[in-house]
C-alpha cells in the first residue's frame, strides 16, 4: 500500500440529496469509523463481514447525529485498494459535514481532490486512462461523452495502448534479428515483414487520432458560428436558443473583453457558440458584420448556422454565404417565417447543396423544435458511432499518441533509407515509450525483459 495516512471525504454531490455518503480509506478506517458509527450487530468493523450493510447511528460522544447505514470494504477488493469505510446517511449538509469532522477528529485526514482515484491508480486498481476516465464521467457534458468514458473506464484504451505496444515489441524484436543474423535472405523478408507492420500501426494510430477530433467535438460541444447579413436575425435566433436551453447557460469569458462564448445543449447537442457578444452588441448599433467577419468564425466553426432573412429576396451577400456552406457541417435557417416569403427553399438548396434548411421565426421562437430535431439528425451519426469506437478525449493521450506516431513515421523513413536496423529500434522504443506512458506503465526494464524472454536462449 502506498500510504500510511487513512483520507476521509464527503463522497456525494454538495447540496440536499435522498442520501449522502462519507467514504473513509486507508488502514485505519475501520477504527476511524468505530470512533464515530455505533451498530448493535458488531462492536468494531474489525469484526464486520465485508460488503455487508449494517444500520446504526453516526454518535458524537453518545449523542445520536443520524441514523444511516455503513459497509466494510476490505482491500484490496475495493475502489481505492485499501480498507475503506462508507458510512451513508441522510443528504442533509449539517449531517453530512458532521460525520465527516467526527472522522478527521478520530485520526483521518481530509482527501484531497481525485485523491481516493489517485490512491486506486497507485494501488493499481486502476491505470491512468481508467482513473483519468473517471473524472471525464464526473464531468460528461453529452450522452456520447458519457459513453465514451465509461468504455475508457473498462479499459479500451488500454486495451488499444496494450496492443499497440505488442505490435511494436514483436517489431524490436524482429529487427534483433536482423542485426543478429545479417544474411541477405534472411533481412529482405524481415524487412518486407516490418515494412508491413509500421504500416499498420501508422494506420491505426492515425486513424485514432483522426477520430479524436471528432471526440474532442463531442465532449466540449460542437464550436457554432451564427453567421448572416445584418438584420437576418442572427441576434434573435442566439436569444431563442438561450431560451431553448434552460438547463444549462455557462458564460465562458474569452481572453478579450469581446468574447463571450455560451454552451447550450439543443436536443441533447452540445454546442458551444462562438462570439456571441458580438451578436448581441450589435443590436442597437448599426451592424458591421460583414462576410468577412463571418468566414473568419466559420473558419473556426465544427458548424455553421447560416442564417437568411426568408422575407427578402436573396442578396449577393447572402448567396456567397450559402455558397460557402457547401463541404462543411452547417444548417441554414430561413428566418421570419411569420412573414410573407420572398426565398424560394429550392434555390437555396441549390447554392447551399446538402446543407439542411428550417424554416423558423426566430422573434416569436415558432419552429425550434425543427430545428432542435434538424441538429439531432446532422450530428445523429458520429454521436451513434462515438458510443462503440474507442477516440481519446484527452488531451494527454492525443499528445502522447501523436508523439508515438512521429516516431512511427520516422521509422518508416529510415527502413525506406536502408537504415541500419537499430536506427529504426530507436524510434520504436520511442513509440513503445510514449504509448506506455499513457496507461502510466514502467517502461524501459519491461521492455528489456520481454525481448530477452522471446528471443533464443542460444545466445
Ligand atoms: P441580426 O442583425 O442578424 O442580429 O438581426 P436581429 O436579430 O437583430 O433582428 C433584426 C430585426 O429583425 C429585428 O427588428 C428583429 O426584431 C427582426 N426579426 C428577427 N427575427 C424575426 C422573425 O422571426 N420575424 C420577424 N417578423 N422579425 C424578426
Ligand atoms: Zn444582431
Amino acid at each position: 500500500m502506498y500510504e500510511e495516512t487513512t483520507i476521509a471525504a464527503i463522497a456525494t454531490a454538495p447540496g440536499e440529496g435522498g442520501i449522502g455518503i462519507v467514504r473513509i480509506s486507508g488502514s485505519q478506517a475501520a477504527d476511524v469509523a468505530d470512533a464515530l458509527f455505533h451498530t448493535k450487530k458488531i462492536a468494531s468493523f474489525h469484526e464486520a463481514e465485508p460488503y455487508r450493510l449494517y444500520f446504526g447511528h453516526v454518535v458524537r460522544k453518545d449523542q445520536r447525529v443520524d441514523e444511516g447505514l455503513a459497509v466494510y470494504m476490505k482491500a484490496p477488493h475495493s475502489y481505492t485498494g485499501e480498507d475503506v469505510v462508507e458510512i451513508q446517511i441522510h443528504g442533509s449538509t449539517e449531517a453530512l459535514r458532521e460525520t465527516l469532522e467526527l472522522a478527521l477528529e478520530n485520526g483521518a485526514l481530509p482527501a484531497s481532490r481525485g485523491e481516493f482515484t489517485k490512491r486506486a491508480f497507485l494501488n493499481g486498481r486502476l491505470d491512468l486512462t481508467q482513473a483519468e476516465a473517471v473524472m471525464d464521467i464526473i464531468e460528461a457534458r453529452g450522452s456520447a461523452a458519457l459513453s465514451q468514458a465509461e468504455s475508457h473506464l473498462s479499459g479500451a484504451l488500454s486495451r488499444f495502448v496494450k496492443m499497440s505496444r505488442d505490435e511494436l515489441t514483436d517489431l524490436i524484436t524482429k529487427l534483433e534479428v536482423t542485426i543478429d543474423y545479417p544474411e541477405e535472405d534472411l533481412e529482405d523478408l524481415t524487412n518486407e515483414q516490418i515494412g508491413e507492420g509500421l504500416d499498420g500501426i501508422e494506420k491505426s494510430l492515425s486513424s485514432l487520432l483522426k477520430r479524436s477530433e471528432e471526440g474532442r467535438i463531442i465532449k466540449d460541444g460542437l464550436r457554432t458560428a451564427i453567421v448572416g447579413r445584418p438584420n437576418a436575425g442572427k441576434s434573435s435566433l442566439l436569444n431563442a436558443l438561450l431560451q431553448e436551453d434552460r438547463a444549462i447557460v455557462t458564460d465562458i469569458p474569452g481572453t478579450t473583453r469581446d468574447t463571450i462564448e455560451e454552451s447550450i445543449k439543443i436536443g441533447g447537442v452540445p454546442l458551444v457558440l462562438m462570439d456571441t457578444a458580438g451578436l448581441r452588441e450589435t443590436d442597437n448599433k448599426v451592424e458591421k458584420i460583414g462576410i468577412e467577419r463571418a468566414k473568419k468564425s466559420m473558419e473556426q466553426a465544427d458548424l455553421v448556422l447560416a442564417v437568411i432573412d426568408g422575407s427578402h429576396a436573396l442578396e449577393k451577400e447572402d448567396k456567397e454565404l450559402l455558397s460557402s456552406l457547401k463541404g462543411r457541417k452547417s444548417m441554414v435557417i430561413l428566418n421570419k417565417y411569420d412573414l410573407p416569403q420572398e426565398v424560394d427553399e429550392e434555390e437555396i438548396k441549390a447554392l447551399a447543396g446538402d446543407a439542411p434548411v428550417v424554416s423558423l421565426s426566430a422573434r416569436y421562437g415558432s419552429g425550434m423544435e425543427e430545428l432542435e430535431e434538424a441538429l439531432r439528425r446532422l450530428t445523429e451519426t458520429q454521436d451513434r458511432d462515438a458510443g462503440r469506437r474507442l477516440f481519446l478525449t484527452n488531451l494527454r493521450h492525443v499528445d502522447l499518441v501523436k508523439k508515438a506516431l512521429e516516431a512511427v513515421r520516422r521509422a518508416q523513413q529510415s527502413l525506406k533509407d536502408g537504415m541500419p536496423a537499430d536506427c529504426i529500434t530507436v524510434d520504436l522504443v520511442e513509440a513503445w515509450n510514449r504509448m506506455g506512458e499513457i496507461t502510466g506503465e514502467t517502461v524501459d526494464n519491461e521492455l528489456i525483459n520481454k525481448i530477452f524472454e522471446r528471443f533464443c536462449v542460444g545466445k
